[in-house]
């Protein structure tokens, strides 16, 4: 089937993620590949109840694969919750005559797009733009891969001087449901622990292996811990451990949204022109109301409604790592 959409919104929404705007550009210049109309929509669904509906062409979208962020902005929307303010966002698009609409954000965002949907008729594609890499039905977010870059970097420097004054740090960074940041940058570090959300902290354990570690003379250790891990942030880990460590200099760095921001990698502005220009091929074939994702460096679609945040699945393989090669 093949729909006749003449005139199409995109949008950023929920967290921000790099490469937002590499995915933005590819969806403008597929539409206009396609004659169809593009309209960037500001703010996310807040936005499109405060009418901050701009045209934009191909020339708008001119120098902005490598920029960090997102140029259409992103928001969270009370107002987008209820269904007063989803009638004001269709009816302004309605005014606009826009038919479909281009979502990139994380599941939030997609359960916005299907509510609106049910009740307003007008369709969405939704890509997933998240530097958490939890998504259901995609292999890889955009965003996740900077992320871990940006991490790599940060803590290749804190081991600089972790290693200069043999001291033991803990570094939290981004995950508050899921470990994949942690674990990927965590064995890209040579971390000598990894502490995520999905498998239980044994501080007595931490302990053990970190007093084994001096005994073998390791005289810095690396502790990556994901904000979500039951046992507490980097603050709190290093609370419970440091007092069985007197001798020790323990110091605790949390990186924050550093790990939001800068220029987008090369895998990350390739997948996320990939899935721009899926969306809109989609939404010409009539394929509505899905996410486009990337599986087995494949496009695939997920249903909406069941692009939810994955169960935690994490890699067995990769926790075995961290024990095998820290040692
Ligand atoms: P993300 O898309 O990154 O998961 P959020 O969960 O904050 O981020 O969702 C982004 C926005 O999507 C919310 O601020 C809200 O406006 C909209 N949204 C989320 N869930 C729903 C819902 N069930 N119904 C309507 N709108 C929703």
């Amino acid at each position: 089937m093949t729909t006749n959409i003449k005139r199409i919104g995109v949008m950023t929404s929920g967290g921000d993620a790099p490469g937002m705007n590499a995915c933005i550009r590819a969806v403008v210049r597929t539409a206009a590949f396609h004659q169809i109309e593009c309209y960037g929509i500001m703010r996310g669904y807040q936005g499109m109840i405060e009418n901050e509906i701009i045209k934009l062409e191909s020339k708008d979208v001119a120098n902005i694969i490598q920029r960090g962020g997102t140029i259409l902005k992103t928001s969270r929307s009370e107002m987008f919750m209820t269904k007063e303010g989803r009638q004001i966002a269709a009816d302004n698009l309605k005014n606009f005559g826009i038919d479909g609409l281009v979502v990139i954000g994380g599941d939030g965002s997609f359960r916005g797009a299907q509510v609106f949907y049910d009740e307003h008729k007008i369709p969405g594609i939704g890509i997933p733009g998240t530097i958490d890499k939890d998504l259901a039905g995609t292999d890889f977010t955009i965003g996740y891969d900077t992320a871990i870059n940006t991490v790599v970097q940060a803590i290749d420097k804190i081991r600089d001087t972790a290693d200069s004054h043999n001291r033991m740090f803990f570094v939290e960074v981004m995950g508050r449901d899921a470990g994949f940041i942690a674990l990927s940058s965590g064995i890209s570090v040579g971390a000598e622990a990894v502490l995520i959300p999905e498998t239980k902290t044994y501080i007595d354990e931490l302990i053990a292996n970190i007093e084994s570690g001096y005994k073998r003379k390791k005289l810095c250790h690396i502790i990556v811990v994901a904000e979500g891990d039951e046992e507490g942030g980097a603050v709190q880990i290093a609370e419970k451990v440091k007092a069985k460590f007197n001798h020790i200099e323990t110091r605790v760095s949390v990186l924050g949204h550093m790990q939001r921001g800068g220029s987008p990698s090369c895998n990350d502005r390739l997948l996320a022109s990939r899935l721009g220009h899926a969306a809109v091929d989609a939404l010409i074939d009539g394929k509505l109301n899905y996410m486009v994702g990337i599986i087995n460096d494949k496009i695939a679609f997920t249903p909406l409604a069941k692009a939810n945040k994955q169960q935690p699945q994490i890699n067995e393989e990769l926790l075995r790592l961290v024990e095998v090669l820290s040692a």
